[in-house]
């Protein structure tokens, strides 16, 4: 790509929120351009749990988890030093690589019309006249009347979210294993969260009985344990043997595990007041729910339909379409984080792992409460 290109609508980043923003407005027979920069499908971190909302948006756009193999999961159990306990989900929930589930969003989105543009790094973004200019990396310029802005944790140049009151001292990391037979049918139905100092820890089976193991950590944690994977994994399943027992002769599938620093949870946007009507932040960009909450890609989906949808009905309204995302997600942001910070501590772990153990539909309730509500989705996914 080279040249000046003028646009309605540009889409930065082709993960859930872009995607499912470009799959509502090519159905409005609306011309979007996604650009994407990364120019293959790749594994990205993430505990690949999909709640029964993101099932919702995903059915809604067209997407087939069955023809995909995702995996199902009807239980959940959690495990904190040497003991575990377990409780069925509210809901059946199904675990998919993000590196399948992505690339079948972007799939969709082009095949209802919207063009893709992948292998493109969008730079840096300033408002210019009416419209908002960007500066791609194969020295592109493009000018948009709209932008929607879901490039995800990476923030773009001109427009980056203030770090303020989030807990962005956190490290994800996530591997995908083959596990020993007895392990994989011991995981088989069931997503385990594993409580220890430092962090958490999700494991479930994705598509093709693949496991995925995926980590938050405190950087501190990291550092203590002179930042080596290895270490860290001994040390977890030193502290819960649970995690130990199921990594035991598991088969790594990737090279090294992935990371991603500085993920600011809690981070709910407030656009500042000259922020230009026609920015709409999507995704992460505009939310980001702790990761053991499982929500973070149905408020991405939500997020991409809803802000798709605001621009539909009322046009460049984007302080509407946030004002509405706040309203939907505020409350489960709150106890997700709230919760986040309490297990940070060893008596809080104590404490929500003794709730859980006494009381299993205890577990349940967290699972319901952190979730985007039915009646918000109701107006969007239909
Ligand atoms: C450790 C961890 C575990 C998680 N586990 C779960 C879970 O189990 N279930 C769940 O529902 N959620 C989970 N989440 C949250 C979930 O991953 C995110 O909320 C979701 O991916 C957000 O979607 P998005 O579309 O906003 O961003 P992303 O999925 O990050 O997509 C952004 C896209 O933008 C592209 N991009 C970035 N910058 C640019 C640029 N400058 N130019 C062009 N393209 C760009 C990227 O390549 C990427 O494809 C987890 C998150 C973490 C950190």
């Amino acid at each position: 790509m080279s040249g000046e290109r003028n646009e309605e609508i540009v889409i930065v980043g082709g993960g859930p929120a872009g995607a499912s923003a470009a799959c509502i407005l090519a159905d409005a027979g609306r011309s979007a351009l996604l650009i994407e920069r990364d120019p293959e499908p790749r594994h990205k971190v993430c505990g690949e749990f999909l709640s029964i909302e993101a099932q919702t948006y995903l059915a809604h756009l067209g997407i087939d988890l069955d023809r995909l193999r995702a995996s199902r999961i009807a239980r959940i159990r959690l495990a904190h030093g040497r003991h575990s306990t377990e409780a069925d989900l509210p809901f059946l929930s199904r675990g998919l690589s993000r590196k399948i589930l992505d690339e079948a969003l972007l799939q969709q989105a082009m095949s209802r019309g919207a063009e893709i543009l992948r292998g493109v790094t969008v730079k840096a973004i300033s408002p210019e006249g009416t419209g908002i200019h960007l500066d791609a990396d194969t020295h592109s310029e493009i000018q948009t009347e709209t932008l929607f802005l879901a490039s995800g944790k990476h923030d773009v140049r001109g427009a980056k979210r203030p770090a303020a009151g989030t807990m962005n001292d956190l490290i994800g990391f996530k591997g995908h294993y083959r596990l020993a037979q007895a392990q994989q049918i011991a995981l088989e139905g069931c997503v385990e969260v594993i409580l220890f100092t430092g962090g958490y820890a999700g494991l479930q089976l994705v598509e093709d009985g693949i496991a995925n193991l995926c980590l938050v950590v405190t950087r501190q944690c990291f550092d203590d344990i002179g930042k080596s994977w290895g270490g860290l994994l001994d040390r977890i399943a030193h502290e819960c043997p649970h995690l130990g027992e199921r990594m035991e002769g598991a088969e790594p599938l990737f090279e090294r595990p992935l990371s991603i620093f500085q993920i600011p949870y809690g981070y709910l946007h407030v656009p500042a007041p000259r922020e230009p009507q026609s920015l709409f932040r999507v995704g992460d960009q505009a939310a980001v729910i702790p990761s053991f909450t499982g929500d973070g890609m149905s408020i991405a989906l939500h997020s991409g339909c809803l802000a798709a949808s605001t621009f539909l009905a009322q046009g460049q309204a984007s302080s509407i379409f946030h004002r509405r995302l706040r309203e939907d997600i505020q409350r489960s942001l709150r106890l997700a984080s709230a919760l986040n910070t309490t297990v940070r501590y060893r008596l809080g772990r104590q404490a929500v792992f003794h709730l859980c153990r006494a009381w299993p539909a205890a577990m349940r309730h967290m699972t319901s409460l952190t979730r985007v509500q039915e009646t918000s989705m109701a107006l969007v996914a239909r």
